[in-house]
């Protein structure tokens, strides 16, 4: 059962047109898949900063990568209202990721100077 936006009755899941009122029920189910988007969007946005937290140690590549990756999944998702939560967990990984970076350059260039 759904609920009719405009006279609060139950109308049939099918329904195109309120039986009550007649009211268009589009926009209604408009609404609905906008909340499951922005749902989605929470989910890729949690998972980007998890990932930019978890790619500072221990699993910098692993994790950096996959951070990015999500960052660039959570850009799908307009008007997400997490969308500084993906962007932390995308600087997050990209900092890490250049530290581990910086660090091998350090360690090969002792390696070689040695
Ligand atoms: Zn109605």
């Amino acid at each position: 059962m759904q609920i009719c936006w405009n006279c609060k009755k139950e109308v049939d899941d099918l329904a195109r047109f309120c039986m009550h009122c007649g009211s268009a029920l589009d926009d209604r189910l408009f609404e609905k898949s906008d909340v499951k988007k922005t749902e989605s969007g929470k989910f890729i946005s949690t998972w980007t900063l998890v990932f930019g937290i978890l790619s500072i140690w221990p699993f910098i590549i692993v994790s950096s990568a996959l951070g990015v990756m999500s960052y660039i999944l959570s850009k799908k998702y307009k008007n997400n209202p997490y969308e500084n939560r993906a962007r932390l967990g995308f600087a997050l990984s990209i900092g890490s990721l250049l530290f581990y970076i910086a660090g091998m350059i350090m360690i090969i260039v002792v390696v070689v100077t040695a």
